[in-house]
C-alpha cells in the first residue's frame, strides 16, 4: 500500500486550517478495517465533450460498501481517513481500482482519461509523483491518461510541498484539475502559481445558474478567466437541460452531472456508455 511504501517519508506539512471536531477512534478503527478488506470501492461518473457529447473521460469517486450500512458516501469518511492518516492508505485503493479499470478500457480501445481526486494531505509526499505514475503503468495507463482533481478551497499559498508535488506530476504529463473552483478563497493566486490544466467549476455555479443572475455571472467569469489561461473548463453538476444550454453557449469544454448520468460501479458504466453511443 501506499502508506506502507511511504511510511518513511516526511509527515505531510498540509493540514487543513481552524478547529477540528474530535474524531470517533471507533470510527476510525472501522474505516482502517474497511481499507485492510477491500470495502472501499470506486464509482465512475462520465465527463462529456460540449461540443459532440462524446465521453472523453470518467470522475471515479469512492464508495464504501458497509456490511450493515450499505452504500457510505465519500462525505461520511473522507474527513475522518485525512484527520486519522489513514488518506495515503484510502488513496492507494482508489487509485489502483480507478487506474485498473481504466487499464480495461484502455485495452478495449476506449480513450477515457480516469480522474481521481487526492487530498490536499497527500500532496506532502514527495515520491507520490513516482509512486502513482508506477501504478498507473503497471496497469497500462501512461500518465496522459490520469487526471488528479485537488479542492480549491483546501489549497493554501503559503504551503510549498502541494506546489512542488503538484509540478513534478504535471512534468510527467499527468493532468491536474482545480476541483470545486470558486468556493474556496485563494483561487486566483493558486491558479498563477500551479500549473492546472483543468478548472472545474463548483456545481454550485452551475446548476440554476440560468435562473440565478450572481451564480450565472461566477460561472461565465470563471470560465472565461480559465480559458484565457489556456486550461480545459469542466462544469459539474448539470442537473437539466436549462444547465445544459447555458454552459454550452459559455463555450465550456467538458460537462458532467445527474442529467447524463450518476456515478455507477464501472460494469454499469459500460451499459450506460454503450446506450449512450448507441
Ligand atoms: P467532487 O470531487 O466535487 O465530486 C463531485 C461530486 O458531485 C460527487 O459527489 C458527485 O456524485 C456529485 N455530483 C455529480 N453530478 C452531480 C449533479 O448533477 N448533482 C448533484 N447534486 N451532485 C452531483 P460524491 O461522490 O458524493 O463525492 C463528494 C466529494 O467527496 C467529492 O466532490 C470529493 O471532494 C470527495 N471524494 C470523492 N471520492 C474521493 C476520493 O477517492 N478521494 C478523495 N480524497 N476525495 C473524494
Ligand atoms: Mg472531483
Ligand atoms: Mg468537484
Ligand atoms: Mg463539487
Amino acid at each position: 500500500a501506499l502508506g506502507t511504501l511511504l511510511k518513511d517519508a516526511t509527515r505531510p506539512t498540509t493540514r487543513r486550517a481552524g478547529p477540528r471536531a474530535p474524531i470517533d477512534p471507533v470510527a476510525v478503527e472501522e474505516l482502517r478495517e474497511a481499507i485492510a478488506s477491500d470495502q472501499l470501492t470506486v464509482f465512475f461518473q462520465p465527463k462529456a465533450r460540449v461540443s459532440d457529447r462524446v465521453v472523453v473521460g470518467v470522475e471515479s469517486l469512492v464508495r464504501w460498501r458497509h456490511p450493515e450500512r450499505g452504500l457510505v458516501p465519500p462525505v461520511a469518511f473522507v474527513g475522518v481517513a485525512e484527520e486519522a492518516g489513514l488518506i495515503d492508505a484510502m488513496t492507494d485503493v482508489v487509485f489502483r481500482q480507478a487506474v485498473a479499470q481504466g487499464g480495461r478500457w484502455r485495452a478495449r480501445g476506449l480513450d477515457l482519461k480516469v480522474a481521481v481526486n487526492i487530498s490536499v494531505d497527500s500532496l506532502g509526499r514527495y515520491d507520490l509523483p513516482d509512486t502513482l505514475v508506477g501504478i498507473a503503468a503497471d496497469a497500462g495507463l501512461p500518465p496522459s491518461q490520469i487526471m488528479l482533481e485537488v479542492t480549491e478551497s483546501r489549497l493554501m499559498a503559503d504551503i510549498k510541498s502541494p506546489l512542488e508535488v503538484l509540478t513534478r506530476l504535471r512534468m510527467k504529463g499527468v493532468g491536474l484539475s482545480i476541483d470545486d473552483f470558486g468556493t474556496g478563497h485563494s483561487s486566483l493566486e493558486q491558479l498563477r502559481r500551479i500549473p492546472f490544466t483543468e478548472l472545474k467549476i463548483d456545481r454550485a455555479f452551475v446548476h440554476g445558474a440560468a435562473r440565478d443572475k450572481a451564480a450565472r455571472a461566477i460561472l461565465e467569469s470563471n470560465a472565461s478567466l480559465a480559458q484565457s489561461l489556456g486550461m480545459t473548463t469542466v462544469a459539474e453538476g448539470a442537473e437539466d437541460q436549462a444547465d445544459v444550454t447555458l454552459v454550452a453557449a459559455l463555450g465550456i469544454d467538458l460537462i458532467q452531472g445527474h442529467f447524463f448520468a450518476k456515478p455507477m460501479p464501472a460494469e454499469d458504466f459500460d451499459d450506460w456508455l454503450a446506450d449512450w453511443r448507441g
